[in-house]
This record gives structure tokens, C-alpha cells and sequence, in this order.
């Protein structure tokens, strides 16, 4: 289904969350403060519109508060990134998710009721720390600082071993969600399913405890 949103600060990160939301068939309005920000934008938004964030009179008068879901991806400028929000939220927009630029950022939004906030190079550095440091971690989701969703491919360790043998969750505390096996996702494992080398596993559990099932498991 055709969403809108509209997305405030065409940073490096404004610009990609606008781009792909576009590119799936969105409509975008795309806002900056910047006029050669918003010329480069008619490629890759449906909407442009130069106008100043904060402004919560030029705000009201696009007619913002109709949006479902407003991203602000103003980051370095706190100040602005803040106030913006307020206007947002002030003015009952539904979703309003937002950049942070560090913790203290992070709070007021929470604070100020930003529905959503981002981190994004923490949180990508973050996932690239785990690929490096495991082979067998296809894909990585922070859900906060002590649990993930993490994808792992299974070694010839567990080749014919069901997962009632393997006994995951009271030997190492977490959960398989799904099993990609042969191309198929089965997202309902049954104790008896047999798990075979170069399976993918989507798991939920403690970073510590995903680590420790990779370590002496796989
Ligand atoms: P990235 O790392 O994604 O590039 P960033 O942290 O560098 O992000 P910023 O420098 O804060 O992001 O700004 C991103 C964009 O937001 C810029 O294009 C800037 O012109 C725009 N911007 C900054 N302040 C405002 C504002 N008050 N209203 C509208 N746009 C703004």
C-alpha cells in the first residue's frame, strides 16, 4: 500500500531513507532548509519543498500534521533537530522518528515523545563489529544493549540433530525464530525438525548468550 511521508534534513542519511522510500513506490516529500539539497531531491522524492524546520509557521502551513510519518534526519544542529520535533509532535503528527546525534540528544527526544529514535552509525557499527568478529553471522538486528535478532549459518556441528537434542533455549537461554533450509523459511520449527550444515537460523536471545550458542554450538 502507497504511503506518505516526509522527510526533514537531506543529510547522507535523509537522503537514503527518501531514495529508497521512493524508489518502493512511496509518495516522499522531501524537505531541506538548503536550496541545492532540495534541487538535487526532485530526482528522488515526489514532493520538494525548501523550507527551514523549525519554523513551525511554514510547518502549519504545509499541512505536515497530515502526514502519517515524518523522519527528521537534522543531526548535527541538536537545536533544530529538537525544536522540529516538538513542532511535530505539538501538532499530533502520529510518527515522527528521529536522528540523534549522541546520548544527551537521545533523551530530550524521548523526552519530548519522539516516537522513534535512530542511531545509525552507531547501530552500523555495531553490526559490522559482529560480522567481523564472526563467520558464522549472515545478518545482525540490535533490539537494545543486551539483546539482538541475529542470523546464523549452521556448521557440519548439528548435521542431523533435532532441535529437542540440541536443547537450545535451556542450554544456552535463546530462542530460533525461523529456519531458512533449502531455499524454504520455516518461521514454525517443530522440536523434531533436523537441522543440517549451511542452514540459517534467525535467533532471538542476550548478546551473550547468542554468542556463547555460536561459540560452542556451531
Ligand atoms: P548525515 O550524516 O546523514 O549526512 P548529518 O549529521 O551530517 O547527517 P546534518 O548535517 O545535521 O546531518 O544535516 C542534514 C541536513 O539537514 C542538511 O542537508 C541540512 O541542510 C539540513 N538541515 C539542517 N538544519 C535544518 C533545518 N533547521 N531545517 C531543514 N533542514 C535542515
Amino acid at each position: 500500500m502507497k504511503k506518505q511521508f516526509a522527510i526533514i534534513g537531506l543529510g547522507r542519511f535523509g537522503q537514503s531513507v527518501c531514495r529508497e522510500l521512493y524508489h518502493l513506490g512511496h509518495e516522499v516529500l522531501a524537505i531541506d532548509k538548503n536550496e541545492k539539497k532540495i534541487e538535487d531531491a526532485s530526482s528522488y522524492a515526489t514532493h520538494t519543498l525548501l523550507a527551514d524546520g523549525t519554523d513551525e509557521a511554514a510547518l502549519k502551513q504545509i499541512g505536515i500534521r497530515n502526514f502519517e510519518h515524518v523522519i527528521v534526519a537534522i543531526a548535527e544542529d541538536i537545536q533544530a533537530s529538537i525544536l522540529c520535533t516538538l513542532h511535530l509532535k505539538d501538532m499530533n503528527v502520529p510518527k515522527v522518528w528521529v536522528k540523534a546525534q549522541n546520548s544527551y540528544h537521545h533523551k530530550v527526544l524521548e523526552k519530548i515523545g519522539a516516537d522513534r529514535i535512530f542511531h545509525p552509525e552507531h547501530d552500523m557499527g555495531n553490526r559490522i563489529a559482529q560480522f567481523l568478529t564472526s563467520q558464522k553471522v549472515i545478518d545482525y538486528i540490535d533490539l537494545s544493549a543486551d539483546y539482538s535478532i541475529v542470523e546464523v549459518i549452521t556448521t557440519s556441528k548439528v548435521e542431523g540433530k533435532s532441535l529437542i537434542e540440541l536443547d537450545i533455549r535451556a542450554r544456552f537461554g535463546c530462542t530460533i525464530l525461523a529456519i531458512k533450509q533449502n531455499g524454504k523459511v520455516n518461521i514454525t520449527p517443530n522440536p523434531n525438525d533436523e537441522l543440517h550444515k549451511g542452514d540459517i537460523l534467525i535467533m532471538i536471545g542476550s548478546k551473550q548468550d547468542l554468542r556463547r550458542f555460536q561459540d560452542e554450538a556451531l
